[in-house]
């Protein structure tokens, strides 16, 4: 498919084009076809873009500046914690002692590398209550697959083969009963009340003998502190069960309380969102464990350990779950996030969350004016609103997060969680001026308007982007995967 303002790579070929320039050859030639003509050789050359040094750079230059980012504009996708990246830590993830050295290297040779492991260790412990942490899981989603592992291994080393079920709430990320079903378990759906919390007789209804665990995230995913959490371990508990703790909202709490404190058992910590490792785009994240005592020896091996002052791996894990990522975790993401912490400090990463929520109530106040907010208490992090108000005038919400593009805003998370209709999930993060925060209300707000007074310039946008409407449903049925000449 042509496209005549910003020709793809291959469409910029002209044969017999390059960008490289190599001497002549001064050895004996080599015939691919004829040495190997017993093996399979190609017959016909790759079809390759030809392009020069200058097309290449004008090619990705330009798709850089038309991508959108943390770095080019304010991003407010509830539950993501897009927050800024502070350029310090890609400054420290350059830096040769850590970017030169081999994860098969002699411990002995890299010990500042395995301290700074240990000592990021050490801070997840103390940020999340645990007895003891593991830096391997690659994501927030192997994190609570890896914990998930650990509350069953735990469960059947004590006998106890029963309990098949694992509980979540209706508002719950995706991950959280995929997570379950992937690590064997049956996902068991608890209901939000009309306060927007876990319904705690629903709880007594669905706990027995088979719960293995309850999945909770605090600030939960309507962005409501679940102040009856106490209550609720002493119910998930009382059955035997263990409490697992998603970490994606601890941008709201860090400093103030702690998963280890609530009850929890284990927890994963998301450190390309609170922690600032940079994300969207595919990764790579990091999605650390931290557990309790009594689940520690199920931890992913190995272990980062300090004997005599020397830092070590320790395989010597008889009950571990085993490995669950190459080597030891995303190294660079975990040097960021350890930058991070020791750059903000405790009181720096409790100034965080008091900016984070207050941000994120100061919006939500302005923004209840002329949109739905089905649940009317203070906020944490993040609040979700609904669009059923413009739904009535004929304005769905994702009209307005297309119309949200013309002013230059990439837009919230939409339609999610499932149980409010017409969701608009908005997370401002901590790191935005007021002005940034204005600048977008004053956007949502123009768009009310405008869905009252004009609802066509809604469901028509976007306007000033560089593709308009995207068939969405043809886009997933037939990918282009490749440019064909003909
Ligand atoms: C992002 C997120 C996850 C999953 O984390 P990944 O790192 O994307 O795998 C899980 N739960 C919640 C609430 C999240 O926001």
């Amino acid at each position: 498919m042509a496209n005549q303002n910003f020709p793809i790579i291959f469409e910029r070929s002209k044969e017999g084009r390059v960008s490289y320039n190599l001497p002549e050859l001064d050895i004996p030639a080599f015939h691919l076809e004829e040495e190997f003509a017993d093996v399979y050789v190609r017959k016909t050359a790759p079809e390759l873009p030809e392009v020069s040094e200058l097309d290449i750079m004008r090619h990705y230059i330009g798709l850089s500046n038309r991508n959108y980012g943390v770095d080019s504009g304010f991003y407010p996708l509830g539950s993501c914690t897009m927050k800024y990246n502070p350029k310090i830590n890609e400054d420290v993830a350059r830096l040769d002692g850590f970017s030169h050295i081999h994860p098969y290297q002699d411990t002995r040779t890299i010990q500042g590398a395995m301290e700074m492991l240990y000592d990021l260790q050490i801070s997840l412990q103390e940020i999340t209550g645990m007895h003891e942490v593991s830096l391997q899981p690659a994501a927030g989603a192997q994190g609570e697959w890896a914990s998930l592992m650990m509350i069953k291994a735990f469960h059947e080393a004590n006998g106890d083969f029963h309990r098949t079920k694992v509980i979540v709430p209706d508002s719950a990320h995706g991950t959280n009963p995929a997570s379950a079903a992937v690590a064997g378990f049956e996902a068991v759906t608890v209901k939000t009340n009309e306060n927007g919390l876990v319904d705690i007789e629903d709880l007594k209804r669905v706990v027995g003998e088979d719960t293995a665990a309850l999945m909770l995230t605090n600030p939960n995913t309507l962005g409501l502190f679940e102040t009856e959490i106490l209550k609720m371990a002493e119910i998930v508990h009382g059955v035997g069960g263990k409490l697992y703790y998603d970490g994606a909202n601890l941008n709201a709490i860090m400093g103030y309380t702690r998963p280890g404190d609530m009850g929890f058992d284990a927890v994963h910590l998301n450190l390309h969102k609170t922690f600032t490792g940079p994300h969207g785009g595919g990764g790579p994240g990091s999605g650390p464990v931290g557990v309790t005592k009594e689940l520690a020896p199920f931890l992913p091996k190995p272990v980062i350990v300090k004997n005599n002052g020397l830092y070590e791996f320790d395989y010597n894990r008889p009950q571990s779950i085993g490995r669950v990522k190459m080597y030891y975790g995303n190294f660079g993401i975990n040097l960021r996030a350890y930058t991070y912490i020791r750059t903000m400090g405790a009181e720096g990463l409790k100034k965080v969350s008091e900016y984070a929520v207050l941000n994120a109530n100061y919006m939500m106040r302005k923004l209840e004016k002329e949109y739905d907010l089905p649940y009317t208490q203070h906020c944490k992090h993040e609040f979700v609103l609904s669009g059923r108000k413009q739904k009535k005038l004929g304005v769905r919400t994702k009209d307005i997060a297309k119309r949200l593009l013309d002013f230059k805003y990439h837009p919230p998370t939409v339609y999610f969680p499932l149980n409010v209709e017409e969701a608009i999930m908005i997370e401002p993060t901590e790191t935005e001026s007021k002005e940034t925060l204005d600048g977008f209300i004053d956007a949502m707000l123009t768009i009310a308007e405008e869905a009252k007074s004009n609802p066509e310039t809604v469901q028509q946008a976007p306007y000033h982007t560089i593709v308009k409407r995207m068939d969405e449903a043809t886009a997933a049925r037939k990918p282009v995967l490749r440019y064909h000449k003909n």
